[in-house]
């Protein structure tokens, strides 16, 4: 089997001081990437900066022989964001792989969340992914080259109580990299989605201490190192990883029924319908919304 290498790749990892971020530097450096570790270095919450985390990263790689520099701005703002990107620029020329990785948590049920809390969740993540992915993109597509991986979250596929602010800008930042696929598909730029589990700060706020130990964040590195690799050959998917755990989940549209005369449908129709209706059996995993929308309207007839 080939052995996957990254000599002479260029690195972008936000959010690389601690957690998940930390664990995907250590083994890209490790397999010859020249990394940016970017890190604010707040609090899970996303209060305050501390340049150390990063630093420390950086430290680890160069004693293990690997090359890394630093990079201590936020990706929440479009030109902090800007400055990470140069930093790669600046120190190794080029940027082909981007990890958005970088995220807080303020959790709070939707009754008592302040509108702050929500703000400050969907600029971190949801912000964050699209300005990175914005200042990366024209260096990736001036090089034909690119991999990008986003980090979304089961709270934001599945739903969970207490995370309206962080499930939507998880599920955004699928519905991101969806588009990016797209846009990055004629330059050789593969954008794809993680839903990770793993002990670190972050779940140590809702995982009991025994399986937040037990859930290395090592174990979800092998699928990100794949998916930023020159192997990897999917894009616009949805991978799940955690735990020795490895899964892609999808959004899958039922065949659906059609009814000739749209004009004539009542809502005592669409109830006498509707296991019909909810029904995914025999359905389809859409590539694009031109081929979604060419499937339901494929009974209409257009002059
Ligand atoms: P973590 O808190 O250890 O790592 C997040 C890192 O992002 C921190 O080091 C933090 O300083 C940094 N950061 C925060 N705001 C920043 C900003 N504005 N600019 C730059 N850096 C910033 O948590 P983690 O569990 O390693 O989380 C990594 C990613 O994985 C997050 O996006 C998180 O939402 C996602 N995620 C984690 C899990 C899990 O089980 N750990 C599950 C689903 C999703």
């Amino acid at each position: 089997m080939a052995e996957i290498r990254f000599d002479g790749r260029v690195a972008v990892i936000t959010g690389a001081g601690g957690g998940l971020g930390r664990s995907y530097a250590l083994l890209l450096a490790s397999r010859g990437a020249k990394v940016v570790v970017n890190d604010l270095g707040g609090s899970f919450d996303g209060v305050g900066a501390d340049t150390r985390p990063a630093q420390l990263v950086v430290d680890e790689i160069k004693a293990a022989g690997g090359e890394a520099v630093p990079n201590y701005d936020s990706v929440s703002d479009w030109e902090s964001a800007q400055k990470i990107i140069q930093t790669a620029l600046d120190a190794f020329g080029k940027i082909d792989i981007l990890i958005n990785n970088a995220g807080i948590l303020r959790d709070k049920s939707l009754i008592k969340m302040e509108i702050e809390d929500y703000k400050k969740v969907i600029a971190v993540h949801l912000d964050g992914t699209f300005f990175c992915t914005k200042a990366a993109f024209p260096h990736m597509r001036e090089n034909n080259y690119g991999r990008i991986v986003s980090t979304a979250s089961a709270a934001g596929v599945y739903g969970n109580f207490g995370q309206t602010n962080y499930g939507a800008a998880k599920l955004g930042i699928g519905g991101l990299m969806n588009c990016v696929k797209q846009e990055g598909a004629k330059y050789n730029i593969l954008a794809n989605t993680l839903v990770p589990v793993a002990g670190t700060r972050m779940t140590a706020t809702v995982l009991p201490p025994n399986v937040v130990e037990k859930l290395k964040p090592e174990y979800v590195a092998p699928m990100v190192a794949w998916l930023v690799s020159e192997q990897c050959n999917v894009s616009g998917k949805f991978f799940v990883a955690g735990g020795g755990y490895f899964s892609r989940t999808a959004f899958v549209e039922g065949p659906g029924i059609f009814f000739d005369d749209p004009d004539s449908v009542t809502p005592e129709d669409i109830m006498e319908k509707i296991d019909a209706i909810m029904s995914l059996e025999g359905g389809s995993e859409y590539g694009s919304a031109t081929e979604q929308t060419t499937h339901s309207l494929s009974h209409m007839k257009f002059d």
